[in-house]
């Protein structure tokens, strides 16, 4: 039997005819070398589709993925920085001149106490006349059902305003403040 032609068939990558794979089957039906060709040739085929050099190792697209996502955490910490760098410059020039102002303007710190004392009192002050305030017109509101309501509590509006803004700018004013 020519075995020969069947075991070209067998490891040829030419794709049969119906009529050679006809034959080829019923060869193997009958010959053991050449199944036992075939059995082997299968298995080389099947090593090489499973040869890790083929393809990416397995869980290469994970492993790119996370690489990316590293890559992109890291120019997004350096962006960070440099917008932090940015805003943060001017504030800090500002806080060191602000502090060297007052550095040279108070020269203890026994006169940064006393001022901040004093400011607060001056707070508690404003603070005090606007409960004191608060207290007339809660008192005059409660009295009045009828009248000349909404005037007051516009007036009352305004003063309440008022006493904020100068308490905002005695707060705000070091300059204003000798001791
Ligand atoms: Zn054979």
């Amino acid at each position: 039997m020519n075995h020969q032609l069947f075991e070209n068939w067998l490891l040829s990558e030419e794709p049969l005819s119906p009529q050679q794979s006809a034959e080829l089957r019923e060869h193997l039906h009958t010959c053991q070398s050449c199944s036992r060709l075939q059995a082997s040739w299968k298995g080389v085929e099947q090593l090489i589709r499973e040869a890790p050099q083929i393809g990416p190792a397995a869980g290469f697209s994970a492993r790119w993925q996370i690489r990316l996502e590293e890559q992109r955490r890291m120019l997004q910490r350096r962006q960070s920085l440099l917008i932090l760098s940015i805003i943060g410059s001017p504030a800090l020039v500002l806080f060191l001149v602000l502090g060297y102002n007052m550095l040279v303007q108070l020269r203890s710190p026994g006169q940064l106490l006393a001022l901040w004392a004093y400011r607060m009192l001056l707070a508690l002050n404003y603070v005090d006349a606007a409960s004191d305030f608060l207290t007339a017109f809660g008192t005059t509101f409660l009295n009045t059902v009828s009248g000349p309501v909404w005037l007051f509590i516009l007036g009352g509006i305004s003063v309440l305003t008022v006493l904020w803004v100068v308490l905002y700018k005695q707060l705000t004013s070091p300059q204003r403040i000798q001791i």
